[in-house]
């Protein structure tokens, strides 16, 4: 491996530095609050291509079963009973020391405005679980009330406003992303003078092409990830420890406080 030699003495210091981080998030950062990686090595998909299906737009519209089934597996989903981990903390933390333009994330689960980053400033490219959306109306209703209705019997609950087919507003497989979503991150990766990769693979666009546009644009590029990534050779600085000890670490001594 090529990796770069960088430390995280020198990481914490480009932090520290920073005019302005801005961080993409994918998996590895709540794998450690107990939700699974879709994509990983272990991940969901990678051992059960079937459960994918349940994430493809086409068969979620076409079959009553397919919905059935996606409905199941939100109300089972360990979203609900996870809480943001020390990761989550670190950013929120790095957010109040005024360093960091916005957390774009990868991930559906709301942990970072959980663990208290600014709504405003997380980017959520491939949406929300925390709500519905209608397929038919611009219908959108919080996620805790039409799980009720899955838990009260309802196998595939209608839109209230228009009786269309309801999803979780969250970005499936052959659908495209919201273009106002992605400029946002576009400009939140072309703004920054560090840009940290965090807990993903880095295989997925647009996502991974973040880190070309903060690398184009002069930004320090540093990544957090168990597995190599295609843009390790790329990087000014890789690295591998897990991320729930990483991260607090980092933050506190950009923030100059010792230990945590
Ligand atoms: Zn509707």
């Amino acid at each position: 491996m090529s990796a770069p030699a960088a430390t995280e003495t020198a990481v914490a210091r480009w932090l520290a530095a920073a005019g302005s981080a801005t961080v993409l998030t994918g998996a590895g950062i709540s794998t450690e609050s107990g939700i699974p990686d879709f994509r990983g090595p272990q991940g969901v998909w990678t051992r059960d291509p079937a459960a994918q299906a349940l994430s493809t737009i086409d068969a979620y519209l076409a079959d009553p079963e397919v919905r059935r089934r996606a409905w199941q597996a939100r109300l089972a989903s360990p979203i609900w009973r996870a809480t943001p981990n020390p990761g989550h903390h670190a950013l929120a933390a790095l957010e109040r020391t005024g360093r960091l333009a916005a957390i774009v994330t990868q991930n559906i689960d709301g942990l970072h405005q959980a663990a208290g980053s600014s709504a405003d400033r997380v980017i959520e490219i491939h949406g929300t679980a925390h709500w519905a959306r209608c397929l038919s109306c611009p219908g959108r209703t919080p996620m805790p009330e039409v799980l009720a209705r899955v838990a009260a019997g309802e196998p595939d609950p209608a839109c209230p406003a228009c009786g269309g087919i309801q999803k979780s507003a969250t970005i499936s497989f052959g659908e495209t992303l919201e273009v106002d979503v992605l400029r946002a991150a576009d400009a939140a990766a072309r703004r920054c003078d560090l840009f940290l990769a965090i807990g993903t693979s880095l295989s997925v666009f647009p996502a991974a092409g973040l880190c070309d546009h903060a690398v184009a644009a002069g930004a320090r590029l540093v990544i957090v990830n168990a597995e190599p990534t295609p843009y390790d050779p790329a990087a000014d600085a890789v690295l591998r420890e897990p991320i729930g000890q990483l991260l607090p670490r980092l933050v506190a001594a950009a923030s100059g406080v010792d230990g945590q």
